[in-house]
């Protein structure tokens, strides 16, 4: 997964007295339980901890090999308990590997086909539902934004700890995906541990624990990273054992771990180099797809490793079984029982990996394989057969001496994935069944529905390793700061590749980071004009008419993004504010209830919408606006000041003075030092007259 999103700069409209910023922040609340009573109970009386390492290659951990790194916390886990030594993902990527973890099933079923866009079919159990029907006390800590709880992975889970606003957030490298580090997922987990240790200590937990610090870019905290000056991914691999150790280590120290069944597995590895690719997501190879997988706990042997090949859509029916539950019909993986416990083959040794990254990134050919023990069979424009006994390292391609091995595993790949007459559009799904509804009704979505072509069109990946390197350099560039140096190289590559979404979308954040906004505009409109534009190249657009003070223009670009993805609730608040502007009220109003029918608790949208509410007249309702906004979150400055105006207009001195304090106390200098003098003199008039 190339990793590079901009972050964006605020946008700054102000209205004649309110102002209200582009670039939306929302905090989500706690979730709502979605508990039901359930019928099932568990055979076994224990706790289950699922652990993922985010991007974490097996040859890193000493106990898979390692050299470069030591990992002490899971090797002692592997000592303990059961490892096994092919495990292999089913997506290279975040999301939808998570969502095969959660449920035992391929992408086909569970529905999360790519890196956004997507989200879990609703019939398709989790095992968080299945456990929380059984009575565990359910909780996830997840370190990244690619798993927000939008995509739908918190289904039954009480607690979705998916808070990315921490204060560490902000030393890490500019330009990158929301996380946090490791050490706020274990606290938080830790916290949560310790309050129902003291509220329901008899009660089983199933806590699921993301740590996403292996992604790049690689920026292990010291003592790893001097520890691994010429290797930070391994410094970050250091660094993710060391929280593990911090877990396992509580529950050791409170015993629960002999009663705590531990799983930990990672949900890709990384390439490092290897085929010509740098990070992962757009090949099938063994550097992405073999992932480290252990299982330990209560009555499973000690120091057993499975050498046979099993499948990340292995666990949810070996958890459940474990159990003594049933994994739902939907399940496509196997329980493992009996390989932990007796040393059994796994039931099936047929692997399907896809990843439709390629295509949607790229716009380069879709991939997908079949795996066994002995081989795996890539089907692309230009297919591959690799035979493991021979050639671990993938490096040789027999395809043309193996026409009836590829051909067996050919027709495997098709039994998952359908038919190939079946290929072809792929509708995106960027929003639930429900919330698609809603905003059906308010006229977004139905239009706009974006396809991707899932139909082996377009390059073979491999023939464009060149690109990849480019992408690697430009992103390194601009995770320094190295905009105009990172443009240069995209510029260079754009031509032998004008098709490549990706190539357009870097080259925007760095003329955006830049401040060269008609270079920005330019390279939009080229990307339109070749096919390669998404949501995000219309919604650059609308910010930069915006900028040039071009609202209708803004509005057209901003309501062609909201129609493509709906989900996207920053662009339909500047779109508001757009509306605002040129007083179209009943638009505004349609953005701010797409935004609201999507997250209740959206702060930015709440204060946009006391503001439309002042537009009309209505105070009182504007007030309620945005106390909410302030409810959902307490640090955002602009209704503090907003109420500070309403409290003053109504001749409510004391209020008035509170309220525009607090803004004050929470206010930008950067962002408001415009309004800052403004609020300040305000301030000290209503002390005179006090
Ligand atoms: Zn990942």
């Amino acid at each position: 997964m190339h990793c590079y999103d901009a972050k964006k700069s605020a946008t700054f409209i102000s209205l004649t007295v309110l102002i209200c910023l582009l670039s939306a922040c929302s905090k989500r609340s706690e979730p709502v339980a979605e508990k039901k009573p359930g019928a099932a109970v568990p055979k076994q009386d224990m706790n289950v901890l699922l652990i993922t390492l985010d991007t974490l290659r097996a040859d890193y951990l000493s106990c898979y090999g390692s050299k470069s790194v030591s990992t002490p916390a899971i090797d002692g886990l592997a000592a303990r308990g059961v490892r096994f030594a092919k495990a292999i993902a089913q997506v290279p990527l975040t999301t939808p590997s998570h969502a095969s973890i959660l449920t035992g099933t391929y992408p086909q079923i569970h529905g999360v086909r790519d890196m956004g866009g997507f989200v879990l079919e609703k019939d398709v159990p989790t095992i968080a539902g299945i456990l929380g029907k059984a009575g565990f006390d359910t909780a996830a800590f997840v370190g990244s934004a690619v798993l927000n709880r939008h995509y739908g992975l918190d289904r039954g889970f009480v607690t979705y700890a998916d808070q990315m606003k921490e204060e560490s957030a902000s030393q890490k490298l500019p330009g990158v995906v929301a996380e946090v580090r490791g050490e706020v997922v274990t606290r938080r987990v830790l916290d949560w541990l310790e309050k129902r240790q003291a509220s329901s200590p008899g009660k089983n937990f199933f806590a699921w624990v993301h740590y996403y610090d292996p992604h790049f870019p690689y920026d292990p905290p010291d003592p790893y990273r001097s520890q691994h000056p010429k290797n930070l991914y391994a410094g970050e691999v250091a660094y993710t054992d060391a929280q593990v150790g911090k877990l396992i280590g509580w529950l050791s120290e409170g015993g629960l771990l002999e009663r705590t069944l531990v799983v930990i597995l990672s949900d890709h590895g990384e390439s490092l180099g290897d085929h010509g690719e740098y990070t992962h997501g757009v090949f099938l190879y063994d550097s992405t797809m073999h992932i480290p997988m252990i299982i330990a706990g209560p009555g499973i042997p000690s120091g057993r490793v499975v050498p046979q090949q099993v499948r990340s859509i292995d666990v949810e029916p070996t958890i459940a079984d474990l159990l003594g539950l049933s994994a739902g019909e939907k399940a496509q993986g196997v329980s493992l029982k009996s390989s932990l416990m007796e040393g059994r083959e796994p039931m099936s040794n047929y692997c399907y990996m896809e990843t439709l990254y390629p295509r949607t990134s790229h716009g380069w050919s879709e991939l997908r394989g079949m795996r066994t023990d002995e081989w795996k069979l890539i089907v692309a424009p230009k297919p591959e057969l690799y035979r493991f006994s021979n050639d671990p390292s993938e490096a040789k391609n027999v395809i043309a001496g193996h026409p009836a091995d590829a051909d067996r595993l050919q027709k495997k790949v098709w039994e998952v994935a359908g038919p190939p007459q079946s290929l072809g559009k792929l509708e995106t799904k960027p929003v639930d069944d429900e919330r698609r509804r809603e905003l059906d009704a308010l006229g977004y979505v139905s239009s706009g529905r974006k396809e991707i072509y899932i139909d082996m069109s377009g390059p073979d990946p491999k023939d464009r390793v060149a690109v990849l390197g480019v992408l690697e350099r430009a992103s390194d560039a601009m995770n320094h700061d190295r905009w105009m140096e990172a443009a240069g190289m995209l510029e260079k590559a754009l031509p032998g590749d004008p098709t490549n979404p990706l190539i357009y979308k870097e080259l925007q954040a760095c003329y955006e980071n830049s401040r060269q906004f008609d270079r920005m505009e330019k390279i939009c409109l080229l990307a339109i004009e070749n096919k390669a534009a998404g949501d995000g190249t219309y919604a650059d657009l609308g910010e930069i008419y915006v900028r040039r003070g071009d609202l209708r223009r803004a509005v057209e670009y901003m309501e062609t993004a909201a129609r493509m993805n709906p989900a996207k609730v920053d662009n339909l608040n500047n779109m508001a504010t757009a509306y605002l502007h040129l007083g179209q009220f009943a638009e505004a109003e349609r953005a701010l209830k797409a935004v609201l029918a999507q997250d209740s608790r959206n702060a930015m949208a709440h204060n946009l919408y006391g503001i439309l509410e002042i537009q009309r007249s209505q105070p009182d309702r504007a007030r309620e606006q945005f106390e909410l906004a302030i409810q959902s979150d307490a640090n955002l400055a602009e209704p503090y000041m907003n109420l500070g105006l309403i409290a003053q207009n109504a001749g409510d001195t004391q209020a008035a003075i509170g309220y525009l304090k607090g803004f004050l106390k929470r206010a930008d200098k950067v962002k408001h030092r415009d309004v800052i003098p403004k609020v300040e003199a305000a301030l000290s008039d209503l002390n005179a007259r006090r």
